[in-house]
């Protein structure tokens, strides 16, 4: 077991993203720099004694990752840990809340692997990318960060990858988990971490871009057009339902007969909470849809919850092991439901 004295070995995976953007001739600001021009760009990086590896791994905006980028980076990141403390990936934020809970789903090791990025870009005054890079570096060698699987560091938070949300479009604090908060601040250059995971949530699988999981979002007065639209195209769906999990009533035959066919996860659009079990009793409320089949993804948000069916579709998964996960990971069964354990959560 490393001790913070112990040198460090931490591997940088570029991505892009605003914090790798420069300004282009024909306007506004594309990813550009390389991992290397990053950490050149950190002051105090040698200072922490830290040995810093670099991998130019892709070079785009957050919005043109794919699922296989981030399979293909989980085994990259697999590969070096062979020696290596703990790995950093740099990438646009834009949908960090999605390849963060994804890498963490897929990394099985104890190291840390932590996300981050920028907000303001390199050309910006007071740019942000310098001080993320650094305070995610530091997080990665510490050894308080091992077995707590992929975590986003940003605006000195440590955060959990699978409650981390994109809160705000411009913030620098962006980041937020709004069930249960950040697991700590990096203070003075050193991780503190107030909260720990109890558990890991991990698979053995390399989900690829062919399973077709939507997301939708259920509106006032949707009339059912666009799921009876998507109906015969999906592997499973995730609807993004009002409230604590509702929907209109009207809403409700197609749901029960998609999910006598695929699965179907009724996270909540509101940001934050647990979808219900036993309140409600009305045509369309959380007790008459998982009374017709669906599953309830309690604490995970729609994002999230799509990241995780889609993971468990690709790798062929049954509808009861999609159940017994979502009721592990979305924190309404006990967790050690979860169809898949891993060792290195034994010692947490
Ligand atoms: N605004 C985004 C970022 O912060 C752009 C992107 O996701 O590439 O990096």
């Amino acid at each position: 077991m490393p001790t913070a004295q112990t040198p460090r070995r931490i591997v940088v995976f570029g991505l892009g993203g605003t914090i790798a953007m420069s300004t282009t001739s024909s306007g506004g600001v594309a990813p550009t720099l390389s991992a290397d021009q990053l950490l050149t760009a950190v002051p105090g990086l040698t200072d922490t004694g830290i040995t810093v590896d670099v991998v130019d791994f892709r070079q785009v905006p957050g919005a043109s990752l794919t699922i296989s980028d981030i399979t293909a980076l989980a085994e990259a990141i697999h590969d070096r840990l062979t020696d290596a403390d703990g790995v950093v990936v740099t990438q646009g934020t834009d949908t960090i809340e999605e390849t963060a809970f994804l890498l963490d789903l897929l990394h099985t090791g104890p190291q840390p692997v932590v996300v981050t990025g920028a907000m303001r870009n390199p050309s910006l005054a007071g740019p942000d990318g310098p001080a993320n890079l650094l305070a995610a570096i530091q997080t990665a060698a510490d050894p308080s960060a091992r077995h707590q699987g992929c975590l986003v560091v940003f605006n000195d938070e440590i955060h959990a990858a699978r409650r981390v949300r994109k809160t705000h479009t411009t913030s620098t604090a962006t980041f937020q988990s709004p069930n249960g908060g950040p697991l700590g601040y990096v203070v003075e250059g050193r991780p503190r971490r107030l909260n720990q995971l109890s558990h890991r949530f991990t698979v053995t699988a390399k989900p690829g871009d062919d399973t077709r999981v939507p997301i939708l979002t259920v509106t006032l007065g949707d009339d059912g057009t666009t799921l009876h639209a998507l109906a015969d195209h999906i592997d499973g769906l995730v609807l993004a339902a009002v409230g604590a999990g509702h929907v209109p009533a009207r809403l409700v035959p197609g749901i029960e007969a998609l999910a006598a066919r695929v699965p179907a996860v009724l996270a909540s659009r509101t940001g934050a909470g647990s979808v219900l079990e036993s309140t409600y009793g009305f045509p369309g409320s959380e007790r008459d849809l998982l009374a017709r089949g669906v599953i309830s993804a309690g604490y995970l948000d729609p994002i999230k919850a799509r990241v995780l069916l889609h993971t468990l579709l690709s790798s062929g998964t049954d509808i009861p092991a999609v159940s017994a996960a979502f009721g592990a990971a979305g924190g309404y069964r006990p967790a050690e439901t979860w169809p898949w354990p891993n060792d290195s959560s034994k010692d947490l």
